[in-house]
């Protein structure tokens, strides 16, 4: 499988005529930096990529992939490298396609979009947004970090609920992108009308960056809103459930967010921002409106719902400073737990569907019992509850080896595959291949998977980029 010195050093030589010397890495130090990703087993020399290079443009992008094909050696494409299941762990040896000096981002506000470069990091695109007045319909926990690209390939909405503005995708007018074996394609459209029919920008946006290397992405230009910001405590997770149900049964307007911590795991995002701890478990959540007037008058309606199950507290919160440190405590509470413990944070994504919603929820609190390993271990629960989904969570003890951590994250993602399973549903965040093939049969069959395979294969016949992503095997397999 791996490539002789030979063809290793015609490969650095052409990679270096194609993109400059200066931006082809063979170091160790690179290879095992761009070879990472955020779970901590220790890194496999075999696996490690032979050479990273930093394209500054999609022709250079499609010469890369010409040359691979010639080998043939699979390309992996990278952003920042924070997937949280297993999409930045390559399975093989290859060339790591980094976007990072790929970052123009221009705005055509008479044509009512922008186009950002894959490598472009979210927070500085959300802030270029914001002042123009306009709002990025993406908003993860990583936005310090994640690239654009790597946003795009896992259609994610992260905090954003599906059922108010929809999924980022549905702001995304089209994409240039460079297939695996090397042609340059774009997709959609320069109107503000997304295309009816076949619009190939679906098969890269969350298409895991299986069918192409994504190298412009035009995003559409939302006007910002004015926002009104809710809290409530509950008492019991079976009644906080319930209240996120019936605002949904009750129909109230969506609010943009809604989060939710369990009571022991908000204590700690609490404490690391000086607050008080709750009584109970959280949720605090967003309504929005063209005035504050309408903002606070859909909140209204929201706290009307959640109040029929007797929340301990429930209240507006009109204090900016209060609502962000709120905010920032569930937004990044898994660095939090880490930073607590210093230990590995671990968590999945169990989405319900709306009627078993209480029930799932009592799943996610008890997510890891029965379990042989992750039983042992305290569980954390946070997540996005007006989007119906859970994030049940583990810390791994520093004294676990990488077996027996890898272990632990295979129980992680067998468990979630049984409850989505279950619940009828899939998850809205983190890709969906790379540790979730299983998941992916046995929600959809094997004809649903060997759909993907086929158009796979069409559009890369060498199975070239990002190899072993579609396989999706567990970190035990590899
Ligand atoms: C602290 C933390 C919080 C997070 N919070 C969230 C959250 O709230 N919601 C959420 O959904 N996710 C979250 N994530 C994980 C999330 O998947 C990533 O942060 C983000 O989507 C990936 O961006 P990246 O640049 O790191 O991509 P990478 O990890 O580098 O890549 C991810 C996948 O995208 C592909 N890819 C990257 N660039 C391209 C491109 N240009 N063209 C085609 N394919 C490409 C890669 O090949 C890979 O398959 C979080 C991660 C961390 C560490």
């Amino acid at each position: 499988m791996s490539l002789s010195s030979e063809d290793l050093k015609k490969l650095t030589d052409s990679l270096g005529e194609i993109v400059g010397e200066t931006y082809v890495s063979t170091s160790i130090f690179e290879r095992i930096r761009n070879g990472l990703d955020v779970y901590p087993y220790s890194a496999e020399r075999e696996k490690l990529p032979y050479a990273i290079v930093l394209p500054k443009t999609a022709e250079e992008i499609s010469e890369i992939l010409k040359l691979a094909n010639t080998f043939p050696v699979p390309v992996y494409v990278r952003g920042s490298g924070t997937s949280l299941a297993g999409a930045s762990r390559y399975k093989y040896p290859g060339i790591v396609v980094n976007t990072h000096r790929m970052d123009a981002l221009e705005f055509y506000e008479d044509y009512g979009y922008a186009e950002c470069e894959p490598g472009c990091v979210c927070y500085d695109v959300m802030q270029a947004f914001e002042e123009r007045g306009a709002f990025l319909p993406v908003a993860p926990g990583s936005k310090l970090i994640a690239s654009m690209g790597g946003l795009v390939a896992n259609n994610t909405s992260a905090h954003i609920i599906d059922a108010s503005i929809g999924k980022f995708s549905d702001y995304i007018l089209g994409v240039q992108a460079v297939l695996p074996t090397g042609e340059i394609i774009e997709t959609g459209t320069k109107g503000l009308r997304r295309p009816a029919g076949t619009d190939l920008t679906k098969f890269f946006v969350g298409g895991d960056g299986l069918l192409g290397i994504v190298t412009r992405i035009r995003i559409r230009l939302v006007p910002t809103f004015v926002k009104a910001h809710g809290y409530a405590v509950y008492g019991s997770l079976d009644s906080l459930a319930r209240g996120v149900q019936r605002m949904y049964m009750e129909k109230r307007p969506m609010p943009l967010y809604m989060e939710f911590m369990e009571k022991e795991t908000a204590k700690i995002g609490y404490e690391i921002k000086g607050m008080d701890p709750p009584e109970g478990s959280v949720i605090f959540f967003v309504a929005t409106g063209i005035t504050q007037q309408e903002a606070d008058g859909k909140l209204d309606q929201i706290i009307q719902s959640l109040k029929k199950e007797h929340p301990l507290e429930i209240r507006h919160i009109s204090d900016l400073e209060e609502w962000e440190k709120l905010w920032s405590a569930r937004e990044v509470i898994g660095s939090y737990i880490m930073q607590k413990n210093e230990s590995q944070f671990s968590s999945a994504e169990i989405v319900s569907n709306l009627k078993d919603l209480p029930e799932c929820m009592e799943e996610a609190r008890t997510f890891n019992q029965g379990l042989p390993l992750l039983s042992q271990l305290r569980l954390y629960l946070f997540g996005h509850i007006g989007s119906l989904t859970m994030h049940p969570g583990v810390l791994i003890p520093k004294d676990w080896d990488d077996a027996k951590f890898k272990q632990a994250v295979v129980e992680k993602f067998n468990r979630e595959t049984e409850l989505n399973v279950k619940y009828g549903t899939c998850g809205g965040e983190w890709g969906q291949f790379s540790h979730r093939a299983d998941f992916f049969r046995k929600r959809y069959g094997d004809l649903g998977y060997n759909l993907v395979r086929q158009f796979k294969a069409v559009v890369d016949p060498n199975n070239i980029l990002n190899r072993g992503v579609f396989e999706g095997n567990l970190p035990t397999d590899f």
